[in-house]
């Protein structure tokens, strides 16, 4: 029993992060929650939630960045991705400053030694050759190795009679190679050219953000061009084009969302029905051709 007048003392967890609600502060442990970056949500989600809901806002469906092996994993049928070229990884060949340091920490760190992942797998039962990018290595930035693992994924469709499908995220060419970065967008774009008389399809998967050389070579040269909702897709970015062109842009401006409405994209389609859609288009697809 409680004596009477005896006071009870609530002592304040230790915190690492926060935010307010409702003029009251609302303290969130750094780990378990995450804050959604939606600047009209801001919704607070469980980790393991957003985890299951391939981290998608479950209140208003903001579309967070995905890991490259959890986005095969959530692509592809279960247990048909056979990984392809895993130990091709980028050299610093121009002796850029710190970028063989850089690479080295990454590659050292990372389950993912490159920024992009490439394989065989089946979605919806198709055969493809898929590459999906990470936005978290070097901001999914494409130089030598990338390229040559994107130009080995094409050529893989083209041997293998199989559908190609890239999944894009990237802030385009890498600076740190300079001319070897840039003529990966003329080699890739040839050999999808070869993969077009092979009348092989090509479905290409925008996710945000995909920018610069791989928004003006591969990305855009799906003969489907999926995007997920709300990515942020362009060559030069907002600011530097206002500068150039001393105009305003218009509302929406480089969103999937406008870009539809242009016809750059041809479908804006939620991550978790990608997989499914993917697979009726490839249906599609194979019996056209
Ligand atoms: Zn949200």
């Amino acid at each position: 029993m409680k004596k009477s007048g005896e006071k009870r003392v609530f002592k304040r967890r230790p915190v690492t992060s926060g935010s307010r609600r409702g003029g009251r502060k609302v303290e969130i442990p750094e780990g378990l929650w995450t804050k959604c970056e939606s600047p009209a949500c801001g919704q607070v989600i469980f980790n393991q939630q957003l985890e299951e809901n391939l981290r998608v806002c479950p209140a208003c469906g903001h579309h967070f960045a995905l890991g490259a092996r959890a986005r095969v994993a959530a692509l592809v049928d279960e247990g048909s991705f056979d990984e392809c070229d895993r130990a091709l990884r980028a050299v610093d060949s121009l002796g850029f400053p710190n970028y063989g340091a850089r690479l080295g920490v990454e590659h050292g760190s990372r389950e993912t030694p490159e920024a992009v992942i490439c394989g065989t797998a089946e979605i919806g039962g198709h055969a493809v050759s898929l590459a999906v990018m990470d936005f978290t290595f070097l901001g999914g930035s494409m130089g030598s190795a990338v390229g040559e693992k994107i130009a080995r994924a094409v050529e893989r469709a083209e041997s293998g009679r199989r559908a190609l499908v890239i999944v894009s995220a990237s802030g385009g060419a890498r600076m740190h190679e300079g001319c070897f970065s840039l003529m990966q967008m003329a080699k890739i774009s040839g050999a999808l050219q070869r993969l077009a008389a092979a009348r092989q399809p090509f479905i290409s998967v925008l996710t945000n953000p995909t920018t610069g050389g791989v928004t003006a070579s591969f990305a855009t040269l799906g003969d489907l061009i999926i995007a997920e909702p709300g990515a942020m897709i362009g060559f030069a970015g907002p600011r530097v084009i206002r500068e150039t062109t001393h105009q305003e842009l218009p509302e929406g401006f480089q969103t999937a969302e406008f870009l539809l409405e242009r016809g750059l994209v041809d479908r804006i389609v939620p991550r978790r029905e990608l997989r499914g859609s993917i697979g009726t288009f490839l249906g599609y697809l194979a019996r056209g051709g």
